[in-house]
């Protein structure tokens, strides 16, 4: 069962609250080729980097069943690159500097041996960009999943609307809901966004969880109350790498295997965040996911004896 990702390879500067750093590998392809290998493979990467993006990295990434067919390498142009510095609560932060590089003319060509995946997970990228992967496959996957931003909202509308309207499950954060439809309550926006295209939408809320909608139907995956956070970077997209991977992997494309999917992303997001950059997502082990699904099993398991 392929899965095809499209979405930055880059390099990140971080400040938080615990430690800064120069210069880490990153990107929102980065980080959902390392949460979704666990769990399905290959991972067929589209994204485009520059001469200075590190070989050892995409070895790495090789070693775990992501194909780079689909990636593009520019010779003489740098690779893209973000910076960021998180606020005291860990949920907030500032960009500082986004250095757009090879990224300026990136136009994505579907290798032909991407051709029949099952699953696309488009990552934070421009609309067009976006919709011009949709529109190169030659049979629309079971299942497309997008990831957008408010940067989007307030340049791309138009065109982000264009591409609403051809994909099944939209993920965004709780203030970007707000953005895109208007409406203040999450339930109230999750309708207006359902009615411009996606059958499924899911609300990241940071520490605290992400909601899935679906008709009139709501589920909360909880957030693993963790001791440390140190670096939240691509949380977002770790959690969505998770989410496409467990339905790549049981093929079943159900709102309650979804519900076990948000789990299973908030899951990986709560490893991302314990190091900086993909530091963590790199060590990790399946003994340890199953774990930490473990905990959060307990994390919302409870008796009750009903009074009415
Ligand atoms: P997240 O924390 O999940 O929102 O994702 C953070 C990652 O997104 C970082 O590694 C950045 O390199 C990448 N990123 C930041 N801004 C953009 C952008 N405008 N387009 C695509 N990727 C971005």
């Amino acid at each position: 069962m392929s899965l095809i990702s499209v979405g930055t390879m880059a390099f990140d500067a971080i400040e938080t609250p615990f430690g800064k750093v120069d210069k880490i590998v990153g990107g929102s392809g980065t980080y959902v080729a390392y949460a979704a290998s666990n769990f399905v493979t290959p991972i067929q990467q589209i994204s485009i980097v520059g001469y200075d993006f590190p070989a050892e990295e995409m070895d790495l990434l090789k070693k775990r069943g992501v194909q780079l067919e689909g990636v593009e390498i520019v010779p003489d142009k740098k690779s893209f690159f973000w910076s960021g510095k998180y606020h005291n609560d860990m949920n907030t932060r500032d960009t500082l500097v986004t250095d757009l590089n090879v990224l300026a003319d990136f136009n994505p060509v579907v290798p032909e041996s991407y051709q029949g995946a099952d699953f696309l997970m488009l990552g934070n990228l421009s609309p067009s960009i976006q919709l011009s992967v949709i529109n190169q496959l030659k049979v629309r996957p079971k299942l497309i999943v997008m990831d957008t931003m408010n940067f989007w909202m307030e340049i791309a509308l138009d065109g982000l609307k264009e591409v609403l309207k051809k994909v099944d499950v939209l993920m965004v954060n709780d203030g970007e809901a707000r953005q895109l439809s208007g409406e203040v309550s999450l339930v109230k926006a999750a309708k207006v966004i359902m009615d411009m295209g996606p059958a499924f939408l899911v609300i990241k809320k940071g520490e605290h969880g992400a909601l899935l909608f679906h008709k009139n139907h709501v589920f909360s995956a909880p957030g693993l109350p963790l001791e440390e956070v140190f670096d939240p970077t691509g949380a977002g997209d770790t959690f969505a790498g998770g989410f496409i991977g467990h339905l790549a992997k049981t093929k079943d494309i159900s709102f309650s295997n979804m519900k076990t999917a948000v789990i299973v992303g908030s899951a990986m997001a709560s490893f991302c965040v314990e190091k900086f950059g993909p530091n963590r997502m790199k060590e990790i082990t399946k003994k340890d996911i199953e774990t930490r699904l473990g905990e959060f099993v307990q994390l919302v398991n409870f008796d009750i004896d009903l009074v009415a």
